[in-house]
């Protein structure tokens, strides 16, 4: 290999520690490369879990571990803290602002973020959940609210903080909605004197026909049925035309006063692959060949959410196992070019798929099995707890979530005293 890099061994460089990038730096260990990480988040994150985060069942470290830990034992591998603006193909390099680094193999796997569909405005009221910091933002939002109403002396004034909007009855938004009814609902009551939070509204609004809408239409409906069983009110075929800080506007006019909106709809993936020169579908994944390189370009490989993948023309989800399966896939196509060998095109194996609804409750599709309320729920909380390894201790993870999770205990929900500006966090809004 002609190295641009003027170095013996080939460097491989991965963006993104997530999924994807992670599981391929994992895989690469052993194989003659240098293999450098960068990312912008010191941490790997278990987006899986972040909707616990965000309604104050889990602290932050449960579900994010340093990167530099992860990888420790991998000698011939650095990880760099930042982020890359800008792709430069014809060179092989990247850019970390004002700072170059080459390479001679690039992964990249920066993942998805959210759409606004053109209405970038609407994220100061309706943020979406990705990171950490959108968690926190998010359950500091709702702890607020609740703050914010029992500060309210006027009971009709009290409505807008006591009712929260989720847009988007995908995976996330029904996730989120559930465990907000929870919050509300049962473990709550008893902290406020001047309302029963458990008449908190919380509304799941969804544009399409139905919630989950890549989910079989049985499991559909069994969704919508525990959702309203929590107490969430489901809104289907209604499409979002404004937010603002009071609430949002649905269909012909139809207006909701609800002081917290959470977007959980639209993905929309980094305009850093714009640099890239190749063909991005609508969301701006790049499209990649069989062996998820880039046509003209096999330095190149683009992996897990960042990449659009077909496989008897259905498009490969961007879901966890996807994006692991392209992270190993990945290194076995770098270990047989290195070899001088023909690389194999990527075989998606889908090991079905969970949406959890609340405690006891959730839908899954595991082949032709489909599962309903509690055994979908005992599923999906043994793949959960599996996944986790690596992350703070299982054990730790484990004895923290049955205690909040399972018992209905406090645990996350103490507000910062401090915000990151070393300001005081402002109490709710003056009233
Ligand atoms: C709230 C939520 C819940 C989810 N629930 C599930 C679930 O239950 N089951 C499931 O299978 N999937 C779930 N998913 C989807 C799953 O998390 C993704 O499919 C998976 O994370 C994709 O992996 P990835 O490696 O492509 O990207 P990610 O895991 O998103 O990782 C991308 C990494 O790239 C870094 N990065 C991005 N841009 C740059 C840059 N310019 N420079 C440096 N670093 C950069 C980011 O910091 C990040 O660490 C969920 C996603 C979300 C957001």
């Amino acid at each position: 290999m002609n190295s641009p890099t003027g170095r013996d061994r080939p460097r491989v460089v991965i963006l993104g520690a997530g999924f994807a990038g992670l599981r391929l730096a994992r895989s690469l260990r052993g194989t003659a490369v240098d293999v450098v990480v960068i990312d912008r988040q010191n941490h790997h994150l278990f987006q899986p879990l972040l909707y616990q985060v965000a309604t104050a069942g889990l602290a932050a470290p449960d579900i994010a571990a340093p990167i530099r830990r992860v990888l420790r034992r991998n000698k011939s591998l650095r990880v760099i803290y930042g982020e890359v603006t800008k792709l430069e193909p014809d060179k092989k390099r990247v850019w970390l602002g004002d700072e170059a680094l080459s390479y001679d193999i690039l992964a990249i796997a920066t993942g998805a973020g959210h759409s606004y569909f053109g209405r970038d405005e609407w994220a100061e009221f309706a943020p979406g959940l990705k990171t950490l910091r959108d968690a926190q933002d998010i359950r500091s939002r709702i702890l607020r609210a609740f703050e914010a109403a029992e500060r309210i002396e006027v009971e009709a004034e009290r409505g807008p903080w006591l009712r929260f909007a989720v847009v988007g009855a995908g995976p996330t938004g029904v996730e989120l909605a559930g465990a907000l009814a929870e919050l509300a609902r049962k473990i709550l009551p008893g902290d406020f004197r001047r309302f029963d939070s458990g008449m908190t509204e919380v509304l799941l609004i969804e544009g399409g026909p139905r919630v989950l809408s890549a989910y079989p239409e049985d499991l559909s409906q069994s969704a919508e049925r525990q959702l309203e069983k929590l107490g969430v009110t489901v809104r289907c075929d209604a499409r979002v035309t404004m937010i603002d800080a009071d609430g949002i506007s649905i269909n012909e006019g139809e207006r909701i006063a609800a002081r917290t909106t959470i977007w959980a709809a639209g993905v929309q993936v980094s305009p850093i692959l714009e640099g890239l020169g190749c063909p991005l579908d609508r969301a701006g994944r790049a499209h990649v060949s069989p062996d998820l390189s880039l046509q003209g370009q096999p330095d190149i490989y683009v992996l897990g959410d960042a990449a659009h993948v077909e496989e008897a023309g259905k498009q490969v989800p961007g879901v966890a196992p996807a994006a692991m399966q392209m992270g190993k896939h990945a290194a076995q196509s770098i270990r047989r070019r290195l070899a001088g060998k023909q690389s194999r095109p990527f075989r998606y194996r889908d090991k079905g798929s969970m949406a959890t609804i609340g405690r006891a409750s959730a839908v899954a599709e595991i082949g032709r099995l489909h599962l309903r309320g509690y055994a979908a729920w005992l599923a999906w909380l043994f793949v959960h707890l599996i996944f986790l390894v690596g992350f703070r201790s299982r054990i730790v993870v484990l004895i923290n979530w049955a205690w909040a999770y399972i018992g209905y205990r406090p645990a996350a929900r103490v507000l910062a005293e401090l915000a990151e500006d070393g300001q005081a966090e402002a109490p709710p809004e003056k009233l």
